[in-house]
Parts: structure tokens; sequence; C-alpha cells
């Protein structure tokens, strides 16, 4: 009958039962450190009995809550979260290892451990046998720290921690180079990994608003290992540091592709290091995405050319930035910092068990990722770490944005410090997640999720709200959206092109501007858009279908928003009708640029939509005023047709008039244009052409966008 037990302070713990009445409370006893705790007071709120001690907990040791023959464990959690610990135990101290020439540092943070040693090893593998040397850490309120009066560079380090009762090594958190498959970091001055002229990069000056950004998305893996690559460095960092790769038939791939195609930044699947388990970084016959974060602030060892090196992987990704910033692309980073892959094994949980993940209120972990464990960013150590680990790689890699996994996991007041943090860096730096509601033991009102939107204003979120009427629901294969077809999605369409924004009574979207939409129609997760398409359109033929994933990345490239497009969308990417392909074979997620040969035309069609968002701001309005300034819907417009224009130079657009129309009928339908001006047309579904397809003359000039799926629309002007 008793649910849980928490420690509120040191001093206090609050007991949680199903039914009062058959409780007595003078056989309650508290034992911590071996010996029993004085209880002084009880106090009792409905089906809580908040005990009050006479002496404090000491938090090096387990404390047990005993009745009759009941034992239970009392968990920390809360007391870790109070004022009262953060006030004798939060630290800004420098953490991790601070190398010099004739001695170095090492701190490393843990309240409840008892004993921490250095260990120093000459391997970085731990299966070649060695005796470590060893040295013992001194501890002042929670921070454990030793100096060592010795070069040792070139040397690995690991932690030997003892708490609770267990002695555990482990790699240090703070750890930023690492052996083989991240077990023990290495020593070494962090100078040493820049590669030739790193400090002559350059960062991409191209945008000044975050909705001038286009985000492709992109794996290390997938761009380079299909055979026709013409790369190689197959399946490598550097592999996207070869500028002239060509397929078989001489188009572009790699970092020419991404160059031609026009994208604004990359946005990598995880490149930190990941699980041994998911792929060994010694014999890595097996393929993983990588959502199973091991050392936050190193690259993934499979990723380099040599992953025994310690600099090798460090050198070549630094490279490999500086490669794609001198072809004017900007790097996002996708950051996993919302769990980890194996909570019992983890430097966090060996060295302060307890405190770096979120329990429910019956003390068990809190599983809103669906990865078994949720980090706890409400704690400041934790939202410290965080914070610490995006901006060195801001500061060290040059990242350009970060792209937050299962965002909603986090608390507002972290992701807010963070944006207000690299705020201070010079250049425009991303910061944008997905931010779903998740059932992780959070307050609502403190998720970074989407219906919260308005408490982090200036961080943006997939916008699932558009993903879905586009293409139909995301987790039922057959629903359709309306560029397949769907009916009676015009006034959502309506909403998703202003960016679901809070544009009138009836568009109101949960975002308070367009900075914070991140508008797409497919990712890396679930079906391509292709695959879906020939689920729900599977009777129609492969050029209507083309039309409809021309008119799905034409409304993502006109809507007011930051466009993302999965890669290879515009070469009708499939993946054979598999679902979720994290572990996958090569031939199931790579880029086969075969493919991008074969669809050539599509992929032209594509990216000169990119280059006319890109020449054109009346796409991109950075605030919510010159949305409602600007853009003006068509009324009574035939059905699945959606028409809006946007007008007065919007934000300093050399077009004064823009009309957009989208069309998903497959017949053509009549539409009343508004009655003035000459209509030039620029877009239609064969071709974009800002030099103009066809005038229809009246007098001031108007520009045209029609994107339309119909058979019977190249005509005049029936859509
Ligand atoms: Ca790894």
């Amino acid at each position: 009958q008793i649910i849980s037990v928490s420690v509120k302070s040191f001093k206090s713990l609050e007991i949680t039962v199903d039914d009062l009445n058959q409780l007595d409370l003078s056989k309650f006893s508290i034992k911590n450190n071996d010996k029993f705790l004085d209880i002084n007071a009880h106090y009792i709120n409905g089906t809580t009995i908040t005990l009050i001690l006479s002496e404090e907990i000491d938090i090096k040791y387990e404390c047990f809550l005993f009745y009759d023959n009941i034992t239970k464990n009392c968990n920390y959690f809360k007391l870790f979260s109070s004022e009262e610990f953060n006030g004798r135990f939060f630290t800004l101290d420098e953490l991790g290892v601070m190398y010099h020439k004739n001695f170095s540092d090492f701190r490393v943070w843990s309240p409840a451990a008892t004993s921490i040693d250095l260990l120093i090893y000459q391997n970085g593998d731990p299966s070649i046998y060695e005796i470590p040397r060893k040295f013992s850490m001194n501890e002042g309120n929670g921070l454990w720290s030793i100096t060592v009066n010795e070069d040792l560079k070139n040397h690995f380090y690991t932690y030997n921690v003892s708490v609770y009762g267990n002695t555990n090594e482990t790699v240090d958190p703070y750890a930023k180079l690492v052996g083989v498959n991240g077990y023990r970091g290495y020593i070494l001055d962090l100078k040493e990994t820049d590669p030739e002229d790193f400090h002559k990069d350059i960062y991409p000056n191209n945008i000044d608003n975050y909705t001038d950004a286009i985000i492709y998305e992109i794996n290390i893996r997938d761009m380079s290992i299909n055979p026709n690559s013409g790369i190689q460095n197959k399946g490598k960092f550097i592999g996207l540091t070869e500028e002239n790769s060509k397929t078989s038939n001489h188009t572009p791939t790699g970092i020419d592709y991404l160059k031609f195609l026009g994208i604004t930044h990359v946005q990598i699947m995880p490149i930190f290091d990941f699980s041994f388990v998911s792929v060994d970084e010694k014999n890595p016959i097996k393929y993983n995405w990588g959502y199973d974060p091991e050392n936050y602030n190193v690259p993934e060892g499979i990723y380099s050319t040599d992953p025994c090196d310690p600099v090798c992987r460090i050198k070549e990704l630094k490279k490999m930035v500086y490669s794609m910033h001198k072809n004017g692309i900007c790097v996002n980073m996708d950051v996993v910092y919302n769990h980890i892959f194996d909570y019992k094994n983890n430097c966090f949980e060996k060295i302060f068990p307890g405190y770096y993940f979120r329990y429910n209120d019956d003390n068990t972990l809190s599983n809103g990722s669906g990865c078994g464990n949720d980090t706890a960013s409400e704690k400041l150590m934790m939202k410290r770490f965080i914070i610490d680990s995006v901006m060195y790689w801001a500061h060290e890699y040059h990242i350009d944005g970060f792209r937050f996994d299962l965002m909603g996991i986090h608390d507002v007041n972290t992701m807010n410090t963070l944006r207000h943090k690299l705020d201070t860096f010079k250049r425009k730096i991303m910061l944008y997640g997905e931010g779903w509601d998740l059932k992780t033991a959070l307050d609502k009102a403190k998720k970074v999720m989407i219906p919260n939107a308005t408490k982090t204003p200036k961080i943006g979120f997939f916008n699932d709200i558009i993903r879905d009427i586009l293409k139909g629901n995301t987790f039922d294969r057959n629903d359709k959206g309306f560029i397949s077809g769907k009916d009676n999605l015009e006034n959502s369409l309506e909403l998703s092109v202003i960016g679901c924004t809070n544009y009138s009574e009836n568009l109101n979207g949960p975002f308070s501007s367009p900075v914070q939409s991140i508008n797409y129609v497919t990712c890396h997760d679930n079906y391509t858009l292709w695959d879906k398409l020939q689920f729900t359109n599977r009777n129609e033929s492969e050029e209507l279908r083309i039309y409809r994933t021309k008119l799905a990345l034409g409304i993502i490239l006109t809507s007011q928003g930051i466009p993302f497009i999965y890669s290879g969308t515009e070469f009708l990417r499939t993946k054979e009708g598999i679902e979720n392909s994290y572990n996958s074979p090569d031939y199931i997620n790579w880029i086969d640029w075969n493919r991008k040969d074969k669809y050539m035309h599509v992929v032209n069609y594509i990216k000169e939509l990119i280059f006319l968002r890109k020449n054109h701001p009346a796409f991109r309005m950075s605030s919510i005023e010159d949305i409602k300034d600007n853009v003006e819907f068509l009324k009574n417009m035939p059905k699945n047709t959606v028409g809006f224009l946007i007008k007065n130079n919007a934000n300093n657009d050399l077009w004064k008039n823009i009309l957009v129309v989208y069309n998903s009928n497959d017949t053509s339908t009549e539409i009343q244009f508004p009655d003035y001006g000459d209509w030039n047309l620029v877009v239609d579904r064969h071709t974009i052409n800002e030099k103009i397809i066809h005038t229809y003359h009246r007098n001031d000039p108007y520009y045209i966008c029609l994107l339309y799926t119909s058979d019977a629309a190249d005509e005049g002007l029936g859509v």
C-alpha cells in the first residue's frame, strides 16, 4: 500500500500511499548509512505523508523506509531538483580534462560518490591487457579533482567510481577525444585536432533571417555509399569533402550535388559518438542511424578513416565542415540529448546514479522517449551539460545549427537559455527540433512542445500539421492528404502556408512567428513521400505521382516558414516500403545516384523552385505582422484548390504582386483571378522560369506560380 517514497529535502521525506486508514504512522523507520534516523514529525495531506527528520540524510548512502516487513528505497530525484541541493553542490567549474604540457587537471562531479580514482592507460582499447596507473581524486562539495604533474599527452583515461556500494569504471561524460568505441578518454591539446587552415574557415553568410534557410537532411554514410557515388571515401566524413565527384553519367554527387541544388543548410543525422552496440567501430558490419548516444562531445568513429586514432575522427569532421563552408553550405547537427543508449551502463548513471534521469511519481524511470529513459534537463547539472555540449560543437567544430531530437522531453527554461547563449555568436545559429507532446514526467506547461510554442518564441518546431495536411496521416499509411487528392483540406492548407502562425480568427495556428515553423512533408522517419504515394495513390500513373511530389515540395518551398527537404525526395527516394529503416541495409538507406540521374527532370524542377524561393523574399517573411499585411487568400475557390496573393513587394521583393495557386485535382479547374494586372506565368507543373513562361496582358504585372497536378491544365488559364 506504500506507493513511493521521495526525499524532498535533506531532512524530509514524502510517502505516497493508496489508503491512509490502515496505516500506523508510528511503525515508520528510516535507515541511512547503517543507522536509523529520528523522525520528529508527521504531516498528512490527502494520501501523502511527510516525515520530518531530526538529522540530515547523507546522500552518499542509500536511504530506506521500513514499515512492518516492507522495505522501500527512498528516491532522491526530488531532492536533487531542490534549491537546497543546488545551493550546496551546483558548480560552474570547468569539467573534464584540462591538458597542459607539464600537468593536467581532471574534474568530475558526483556528490554521491564515496571515492573516485583516475586511471591512466597507454591504450584506448580495453581488449588490450594493461594495468593502469591509479590516482585518488579529492572532493570538495561534490566536485572531484586531481592535478597530475607530468605530461600526459597521448594517454587514455577513465574514472573508477565508488558509489552506493558499487565500484564501476567509466568514461568521462566531458571527454572530447576517445579511443575506439568510446570506452576511454584521450589526453591531448585540442589544437592538434585542427586540419590545416581551419582557423581560416569562413562561415557562409547565406542567411539574414532564419526563414532564409533551406534545410536538407542527409546521413553521412547514405550520401556516398552507393557504388555510383563517384566518391572515394565512401561512408566517411571526408567523402563529403571530395569536390567534382560524379555519377557514371557525369552528373554531380556528394558536396557538388548539394551545391548544385542550392540548399543553404545540411542537417546531418547523428554524428556524435553512438553506441558500439549499434555499430562496432572495430568491425562495422551493421548499419545504424545512431540515435543511441554514448559520448556526446565526440564524433562517431565509423565515419572516420581510422576509429582507433582518437584525432582522426575529429580532424576529418572538421575538414568536412570546413569544406561545406567553402562551398557556401551551413552544417546543422542532429543532437539527441533526450535519452541515452543504455541507462545502466552509461557514464552518467555510473558516476551519479539517479541524478541525470527523470522519474515518474512511482519512482519508475520516465520513458517519454520510448528508449527506456528520459534525461532530466530540469536538473541544473544536466541543463548545464546540454548547454556546454552544444556550445562546444558550435565553437570547436563551427556547427551552424542544432536539430533537437524529441525536443518535447526537454524543458522550456533549458531551451530558452540555450537559445540565448547561441545568440552570443556573431553568426546565426539555428535551433529547432521535434516538439511533440511526449509522455514524460515533466509538467505539461514546461515541455518544449508545439502547444507551448509561444513560450519558446525563437525556437523552431517540425511542423507536423503541414506534413500531415500534405500527404495524409503519417501513422495511417493509406490516409491521403491535400497533394494526394483528399477533399476538404483547403482551410488547413491555408493555415499551413502561413507557417501555422496566428493570422486571423479562422486561421489561428500555434506559432508566434514563421521562424518557428519547420515546413516539411517527409524526413528520415516513416515512409518516404514516394513510398507513401505508392500506398495512397497506387492506381495512378507514375507521371501523376511525380506531379503530386512536385506539388508537395512546391508548397513547402512557397510557404512561409523554414523549408526542410529530406535528401532524395526530389528524385522520388524509395526505401522499398520500409517505414523505419534505422538498421536496414545500405541498399535501402543509400542515396541512389542512378535514381537521381533517372529522374533528373524532377531534380531540375525542384532546384528551380529552390532558386525561386531564394530569389524572392516574399516567400521568406520573418514576422507575423508582415504575413498579415501582405498575404491575402483568394475566396470562392473551387474544391481542392488554394490560392493567395503576396502583395506590395512583400519583404522587399522585386515582384510587386505574386499569385500562388495550388490545385490537387486530377481534372482542370476554372478560377477567377483578381480583376487587375497582366499575368506573367512563371511556374507551371513542367517549368519554372522567372523570365516568364507566358504573359496574359492586362495592366500592372502580376507573377503567377501555378502548382497543379491536373492533366488538362496546360491550356490558357484553367488550372
Ligand atoms: Ca561509436
